[in-house]
């Protein structure tokens, strides 16, 4: 057994033993420190020192730092064994303790957003350092917020509105049962299952698996329209009628602390190089065999009759080691801690929560990465994408705990430049067949992370403009037909069933305009990354000071410092000549 092995993460540095006397005197100290910090409430005027409000801050982060010890061991032993009570016991106390302790300790939160005036707020910022931009956000979140009694009456009136309307959707969906014929079988699948099969080497497979969704959404199109054209309408009425903001996309631009220009900016890019993917579909009708792909085949396996190497995770290990070595040793060696933190969980365990994920508790606690490791070359991107997250937040970590986790817009950048470098490292050490797979496989990768989620977002801009003339279900499915032509041109050919795609998505009912943060993320890495090529070890230093300002700047303000602008459609742009590179690459293997 060495530190690279397979095996379980230890969270003894968060709390030693939660059934210990300790353990309860931990609670007890940060039950004290809410009880003191509740006697501020009467220091909050208009005249409040800075020294005195940056002691208020400081206790707040105090609070949230000891809070998140204990709540984030609650969840991680929850993720390392979700079958035992006691785990999941202790989850629920701990949220609702964590949530208890947000009431008693909001007031300092809507001082500062409603109560205080705007001279006096900005003089404290002013004062507040690292805090500055993160501070004046608030403020202009407050700016569309409403009075107290207004924002009781909506959260109230929302509980059986706009939120039952989702919930209503989600039970709706999530009670379909599915049959379908695979294999000449026929058989009840879950809505994953059938997911699943549209990477099926089988043609049938994979138009069944399509047909089988749509048409179970289709039939239930009429009532799962009408919750769509509901919620658009209440995202419309009290945004922009009630709350004031400029149009329906930018509600959820200013939740990402983004200028309207530089997602429009970011859209017009996606859209004029539609092209790029729509080239690399013709090119892999060619690899498949046939003679046009049909939108069923857009993921149809290449070279399916490879046999799909496996690494031990030792190898995989040391193979992301080596791709960030070549990158910055400082940032390999923030890779290196999480594992001489023992904070990894990499192997599969019955009741062990799916997926992977990197979770940070401090800034100043090595963070934590859960993985599910089963070997295959995914499994190694994905372990590159976690330790990525893992690096973002340690180069952070002289920072805030308020501020030192990026924000939505640039929370991949880490993680996606890390699977870049494995990419081209991997790339290099497999034979012919092998990397024309895996470059097929990342070619679709940001066909269905960029391309797909920023037509999507376009969408959603038509139907909210449309839902005011209040457009019937099959209008709604005639706008999304045509994003879909416009998307794909003549590369592929589109059966009908695929109008009902829009209401099979539930993003557009659970948040609206939360596609393109997918789009952004990812261009951003590539954009970054295709710097990083041209510029080589100039570029690190840039790279470091990126990751490590956290979430205390503004995108657009943190990226100019560094002389990029991505408000630019040139910035995005490059994001797409790296892809395009890639497209050009995977022509010339043929
Ligand atoms: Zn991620």
């Amino acid at each position: 057994m060495t530190k690279y092995s397979l095996g379980k993460w230890d969270l003894t540095e968060l709390v030693k033993d939660p059934k210990s006397q300790a353990f309860t005197r931990q609670l007890d100290v940060i039950e004290k420190k809410v009880k003191n910090f509740e006697k501020n409430k009467k220091l909050l005027k208009p005249a409040l020192s800075s020294q005195k409000f940056l002691d208020i801050i400081r206790d707040i982060e105090i609070l949230i730092e000891k809070i998140s010890l204990v709540e984030g061991y609650a969840s991680l032993s929850y993720a390392s064994d979700t079958q035992s009570d006691y785990a999941t016991s202790l989850l629920t106390r701990m949220t609702k303790l964590g949530s208890e302790i947000e009431n008693r300790t909001l007031f300092f939160d809507l001082w500062w957003k409603k109560e205080l005036d705007q001279k006096n707020a900005t003089r404290l910022i002013k004062k507040s350092g690292q805090l500055s931009e993160y501070l004046k956000h608030k403020r202009l979140l407050a700016k569309y917020s409403l009075s107290e009694k207004e924002e009781k009456i909506i959260n109230t009136l929302d509980v059986t509105g706009s939120t039952a309307l989702v919930k209503l959707y989600d039970k709706i969906t999530n009670a379909f049962e599915y049959v379908a014929k695979i294999d000449g079988k026929s058989k009840k699948y879950t809505r994953e299952e059938l997911s699943g099969f549209v990477r099926s080497p089988k043609s049938k497979t994979r138009e069944t698996a399509y047909k089988t969704i749509l048409s179970m959404f289709q039939k239930n199109s009429g009532v799962l329209g009408e919750i769509y054209q509901n919620l658009t309408l209440n995202w419309r009425d009290e945004g922009i009628q009630i709350r004031g903001f400029p149009s329906p996309i930018s509600i959820r631009n200013i939740g990402n602390n983004l200028d309207d220009p530089t997602v429009n900016s970011l859209l017009r890019v996606c859209k004029k190089n539609a092209s790029v993917f729509q080239k690399y579909f013709t090119q892999k009708a060619k690899m498949i065999r046939v003679k046009k792909i049909r939108r069923y085949d857009i993921y149809a396996p290449i070279g399916s009759k490879i046999k799909e190497k496996t690494y031990s995770f030792p190898t995989a290990v040391k193979l992301v080691f080596e791709s960030l070595e070549e990158l910055s040793s400082k940032l390999s060696d923030h890779a290196k801690s999480v594992f001489n933190a023992k904070h990894v969980d990499s192997q599969i365990r019955p009741g062990k929560r799916d997926g992977a994920f990197c979770h940070t508790i401090t800034p100043k606690i090595t963070p934590y990465v859960h993985l599910n490791y089963n070997g295959k070359l995914k499994d190694v991107f994905t372990l590159a994408h976690e330790l990525g997250h893992a690096i973002h937040s340690q180069a952070a970590s002289n920072k805030s705990i308020l501020v030192s986790e990026a924000p939505l817009p640039l929370a991949e950048t880490a993680s996606t430049f890390s699977e870049l470098l494995l990419f081209d490292r991997i790339s290099k050490k497999v034979s012919l067949d092998e990397r024309q797979k895996i470059l097929a496989d990342k070619i679709e990768d940001s066909y269905a992370s960029i391309m797909r989620q920023a037509f999507f977002t376009m969408f959603e801009i038509s139907s909210h403009d449309k839902i005011v003339d209040t457009p019937t279900v099959d209008d709604l499915s005639e706008t999304y037909m045509k994003n879909l032509k416009e998307q794909f041109g003549n590369s592929i050919s589109i059966s009908n069933d695929f109008m009902w795609e829009w209401i099979c998505i539930p993003h557009f009912y659970h948040t609206p305009f939360y596609c393109y943060a997918y789009s952004f993320g990812n261009l951003l890495a590539f954009s970054l990354y295709q710097r990083y090529k041209k510029e080589g070890d100039e570029f690190v230093p840039t790279y470091v000071k990126i990751l490590a300002s956290g979430g205390s700047k503004k995108p657009e303000s943190l990226l100019k410092e560094y002389g990029i602008d991505i408000t630019s459609e040139r910035f995005w742009q490059d994001g797409f000549d790296y892809i395009k590179k890639q497209v050009q690459d995977l022509r010339k293997l043929n």
